[in-house]
């Protein structure tokens, strides 16, 4: 049998230890505190192993997401050229967000805030037949954006990673087709994610487009609010509303009704960009034997923002609840003491066949007290804590704490997947 290499608490976490601690009302300052990010300056942070397995987590389900739409991965550059930004005019337009930079021969660059010129220049050098489209691209990579108030941790930095993704088709009719795929993919990738969210019209912004729709998860910390309609479909970022509306009472411009308004934060962003980019940096097919720009859509998604999000939506009073997709670790096994560590180890051999070896860590801080450890697991939210002491010894029973509801289970190693599938 494949001998697993176990994944031990000593070795994974970066922590520091605390006697006595308060779980702080902001979910930023407690994921500093249990190690997940450390702050190197207001707005940039370093991603520490806890914080790293989340992002990892979030990021494979996207990448089936993408897959799931036909897309292919990439990792364009981050340093991108003024002459690129020059030619959609973005330049000039994206104001004090873009850093600036210039290299040693007075070159000027930009640290690319999002994609849409580098990624539009680069099809363009490719494309030559209507036959090659569409065309789906995507990248999971850091952002730069020097906002004026970065806040609440990675909800908003200055250095972000985010997931965003480019299509390219041969007409407004196919570029609307592949919106609705990218759409109904999103909803796939948020249902995994495992939180309530809401999809709600939203506007084109400085980036340009057509139609654009945003993903949301309601949350108080949130900078945006959203509009909900609880009658008919209705929904929307009040970004857009305020300019319908007097002001006074938010009705329905759909049915009349009186929309519901909630504080939320914005993790995902889609945009029909239409002919915009293509355009303006040659990307070009030939249809009826005259050049037409290609139809674009780009996609988003924060994932740094998300691992925020997650918290700030499931905390509660005794530390973080992660949702068991993106939980760092999905189990953690805990021997009571250290000559219960062997048997501690089988439980952990044995539940790494059901949940797999990526998904569980083993207890194995000599220096923390069982109480300390059992305390340390609460606050980090795994999913599943099991305990492994003279009970197990005596009866072969193991101790099963789900952080989601609170529940105790006892039971046999070999019916353990009843609770933790
Ligand atoms: P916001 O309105 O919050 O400033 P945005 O509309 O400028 O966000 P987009 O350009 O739509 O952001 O980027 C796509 C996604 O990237 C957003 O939906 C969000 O999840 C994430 N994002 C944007 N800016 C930041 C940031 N400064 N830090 C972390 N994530 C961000
Ligand atoms: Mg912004
Ligand atoms: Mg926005
Ligand atoms: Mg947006």
């Amino acid at each position: 049998m494949l001998q697993f290499i176990r994944n031990r608490a000593s070795v994974e976490l970066l922590s520091r230890s605390f006697r006595k601690y308060n779980v702080p009302e902001s979910s930023g300052q407690l994921l500093q505190d249990l190690g997940f990010v450390h702050m190197s300056m207001s707005g940039v942070f370093h991603l520490l192993p806890l914080g790293l397995r989340v992002q990892d987590k979030i990021s494979k389900l996207i990448q089936q997401s993408m897959k799931s739409v036909g897309a292919a991965q990439v990792s364009l550059a981050h340093l991108s050229s003024k002459e690129v930004w020059d030619r959609s005019g973005r330049w000039e337009t994206s104001g004090r967000e873009l850093f600036r930079l210039k290299d040693r021969t007075e070159r000027e660059l930009c640290l690319a805030p999002t994609h849409e010129e580098d990624i539009t220049e680069c099809i363009a050098s490719f494309v030559e037949s209507q036959k090659q489209l569409p065309i789906r691209v995507y990248q999971i990579g850091r952002k730069y954006r020097d906002e004026a108030r970065p806040r609440g941790g990675l909800l908003r930095g200055k250095e972000f990673v985010m997931k965003d993704l480019y299509t390219f088709d041969v007409n407004t009719h196919q570029a609307q087709e592949t919106y609705r795929q990218v759409l109904g993919a999103y909803h796939q990738f948020f249902k995994a994610v495992g939180l309530p969210f809401s999809m709600v019209n939203a506007d084109t912004g400085n980036i340009g487009g057509k139609l654009s729709h945003e993903f949301h998860y309601r949350s108080a910390a949130g900078e945006d609010t959203i509009c909900i309609c609880p009658s008919c479909e209705f929904s929307t970022n009040s970004e857009l509303l305020k300019e319908t509306t007097s002001g006074t009472g938010h009705c329905c411009p759909s049915c009349g009704d009186e929309l519901t308004l909630s504080s939320s934060i914005e993790v995902g962003h889609a945009f029909l960009l239409g002919q915009a980019y293509s355009a303006k940096l040659g990307a070009n097919v030939e249809v009826n034997k005259r050049l037409e720009p290609l139809y674009m859509g780009c996609f988003g998604i924060g994932i740094s923002r998300m691992i925020a999000a997650i918290a700030t939506v499931t905390k509660d009073s005794k530390g973080l609840v992660w949702p068991m997709n993106v939980a760092p670790w999905k189990v953690l096994v805990v021997p009571t003491s250290s000559k219960h560590m062997q048997a501690a180890e089988s439980v952990y051999d044995g539940v790494a066949h059901v949940v797999g070896a990526d998904n569980i860590l083993l207890e194995d801080r000599s220096q923390h007290s069982f109480g300390y450890k059992m305390k340390d697991a609460e606050l980090i939210g795994y999913p599943f804590v099991i305990i492994v002491g003279s009970q197990f010894e005596r009866q072969s029973l193991c101790e099963v704490h789900v952080r989601a509801t609170g529940g105790r289970h006892h039971l046999p190693l070999q019916s353990l997947h009843q609770i933790l599938l």
